[in-house]
Formats: structure tokens, sequence, C-alpha cells
């Protein structure tokens, strides 16, 4: 493993600070390294594996387009790209679908067709866009620019302009950025990356009206907290507001490259052939992984599913919380869960790994609970336990 690693630091630009484990392979709610040791995953690729590993009606459906087609052009149709697109229409209440290859180019399509419909309308490209403070979209220039955290930005500057930040929760914040140039709102109905801030309900139905109000669009980032993950399919569903563009990833392939942006017709509208494109997103193989992701979700009837064990996992962290010192505050929404700490969970989440559990943390202070979807009460129990012995 040493050997791997030392080749892999001299190979791999240091854009990370990995731990140092090799994963090699999965099984369930299981990884494995390659020298043999079994972790319990609460990590999920960072909310990716909603399925778990190995699901063997998954993988046929994948290895059975490789052997068909792997990828056409955007030249053509192809059929997994339709059924797909009509999945997460219907799953999302969205009305159109654009594919890309990960969720920062998710992010830069909703971006491009935001501006593409002010423009349309006020026939100029100065516009506005407001984001949040804590807020994460991705690393391309363009969601960086709208991402609310100066430590991943600074060195990158100038990005692209007409970004205003407000306050995450804040209605007046909003008011007060808001001008004739504001063309969007972009959020994450749950921050997650930012350290697990669920939107306030009044909140998000109070945006949604100034939005209306005045033709502004409403973003909803739901990469991470979207595909079930909160308990609803997406999480505006379980605010009952809803976006007019929204993205989504992460989870939308369970392990295979696919992001999206989606939206209401008249948002649609904006776009006209040569406005944007990508030679991969949307081709028959990771369409086909959308398709299996999106038939696995009804088979296992896994909303139902997160929604009970959610339930205990938030129960069982906020009774840890309370036995624990050192612990701030229990936040989240379904299997999107964090602990706060008052001192930084580095440590904590090493020890976990070398007790043979995967946690990833949210922040400095935020242990982060982002588990395959597919976990069951006694995997609560089985990481709570190791959590408490790494703690205590
Ligand atoms: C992970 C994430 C992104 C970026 O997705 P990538 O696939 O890493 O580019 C954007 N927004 C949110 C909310 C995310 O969690």
């Amino acid at each position: 493993m040493e050997e791997y690693i030392n080749e892999a630091e001299h190979l791999l630009m240091h854009t990370y600070s990995r731990y140092k484990i090799i994963l090699d392979k999965g099984d369930g709610v299981y990884l494995y390294d390659i020298e043999g040791k079994k972790y319990l995953d609460f990590g999920a690729g960072i909310a990716v594996f909603a399925l778990g590993y190995g699901n063997t009606e998954y993988n046929a459906a994948l290895k059975a387009q490789i052997d068909k087609l792997l990828h056409t052009s955007n030249y053509f149709y192809n059929v997994p790209s339709i059924k797909a697109a009509s999945k997460l229409a219907a799953a999302s209440g969205m009305d159109r679908v654009f594919f890309t290859n990960s969720g920062t180019e998710a992010i830069e399509g909703a971006i491009k067709l935001a501006r593409k419909y002010y423009y349309k309308k006020h026939h100029t490209g100065d516009s506005q866009i407001i984001a949040m403070n804590k807020s994460f979209h991705g690393r391309s220039m363009g969601a960086l620019s709208v991402t609310g955290q100066p430590s991943y930005r600074v060195a990158f500057e100038p990005l692209i302009g007409g970004v205003v930040f407000a306050d995450f929760n804040s209605v007046e914040d909003i008011r007060a950025k808001i001008n004739e140039k504001t063309c969007a709102i972009i959020l994450e109905p749950v921050q997650a990356e930012g350290g697990i801030y669920p939107a306030e309900g009044e909140y998000l139905k109070e945006v949604r009206k100034i939005c209306d109000e005045q033709d502004i669009l409403l973003i909803f980032d739901e990469i991470q907290c979207g595909m079930g993950r909160t308990g609803s399919m997406f999480a505006w569903q379980e605010y009952g507001v809803k976006p007019d563009i929204l993205t989504a990833a992460k989870a939308l392939g369970c392990g295979v490259p696919v992001g999206a942006f989606a939206a209401v017709e008249k948002v649609c509208q904006a776009f006209e052939p040569g406005d944007h494109g990508t030679t991969y997103g949307g081709n028959p193989f990771t369409a086909a992984a959308v398709n299996a992701v999106f038939d696995q979700y009804e088979k296992l009837n896994l909303i139902e599913h997160v929604k009970e064990v959610s339930s205990y996992l938030e129960l069982s962290l906020e009774e840890f919380a309370k036995s624990h010192s050192g612990i701030k505050e229990r936040r989240g929404k379904g299997l999107l869960q964090g602990l706060e700490f008052e001192y930084p969970v580095k440590e904590i989440i090493q020890k976990a790994m070398d007790n043979n559990l995967i946690l990833f943390s949210a922040g400095s202070n935020v242990l982060r609970f982002i588990p395959p979807l597919v976990i069951t009460k006694e995997h609560v129990d089985e990481m709570l336990e190791i959590l408490k012995k790494v703690i205590e």
C-alpha cells in the first residue's frame, strides 16, 4: 500500500490531502482496501453511491450498454438518454433536461440558461446573480463564482462578474441585494459542503414569492441534497417550493459521471441551438446508468426507506449529541446529517477510519453523515458504536 501511495504522491497533482487508504472493492454498504480491511461507508463517495455497492441489476444494465454502444455524440438521438430525460423530468417536476458530465458543469449550464433568459428579456448581458454565503457549487470558474466560501476562490480571481452574496436563510439580505439587474438566485435547499445547513421553510417560500413578483429565476442546486437523500426525490418537494432551474449530479449516476440541469418550459425557451453543448453529456452509457438508478429507486422503494432509516439516524445522532460533551448541535435533513463539534473533527475522522468507519467532514468542525441510501438501522447502530469508541 505504501509503495502505491508514494507513487501517487509523485504522479498526481497535489490538490487533495488524501487519507492513506487505497480502496479496492465494495459490497453493500461496506468498502474494502487493497489489504482486505473492511470499512462501513458513511461517505458513499461523497453522497454518490446511493444504491450501495454491487447492486446486480444496476451493474448488469451498465454491462449490457457497454456491449451495445458507449457513445454517439449529440448530433444524434439515443434511446437511453430520452428515457433518462423522461425519468428525471418526472422526478424533478422540470420540463426539459440537459445532461452534463459532472455537478460543476450542471451549474455552468444553469448559470448560462439564467443569463440567456435575462438577455432575451433585456437585450443586455449586464445582469446579476445572488448566491449564498457558505454555499458550494463546484470548482469550474462559473460555479466557483457563485460559491460563497473565500478559501476556494481567492487564488483564482477574477471570477465571472455579476455575482453578489447574501446570508443563507435571511430574507432581508436577499431584499437588500436585489436590484433591476438581478436575473437569478441560486441556493442549495440544504447547504452541504458549507456545514450542513437546511433552509428554513418560510425562507424558501418568501424567496419564491420575491422571484415570482420580479421575474427572477430561482435555481436550486440539488446536486448533493437531491436524489432522495433528504427523504423526497428532490428536497424542493418536501419544502413545497419549486425552483425554475434545478441541478442534479452525484447520486444521479451512482458512480458513473453524470450531472444534469433541468428547467421549467418558460425558462428552457431561452436556449436556442448553438447556445450550449457537450461531447459526452447524455451519451448512451451514462444515460443507461441514470435509467438503472431510477429503476432501482422505484424497485427498492428507496424514498420510503430513506424516510424510515433517516428518522432513526436523526434520533440516534440527537441522543449521541446530548450524551457527549464537545458537540454543539445536530443539523440536517434525511440522510444528509451533520454533527457540529466545538473543535476540528479531523482527528475523529482519522481515528474512525482506523476503526473501520468512513466519515467525512463538512467544514472543519462538522462531521458529515451521507451514507448509501440503502443503509439499515443496524448499520446506524454499528456506526455509532464505532464513533462512540473513537470519541471516548
Ligand atoms: C459536489 C457538489 C457540486 C459539484 O459537483 P462535481 O460533480 O464535484 O463537479 C456542486 N454543488 C453541490 C451542492 C455539490 O455538493
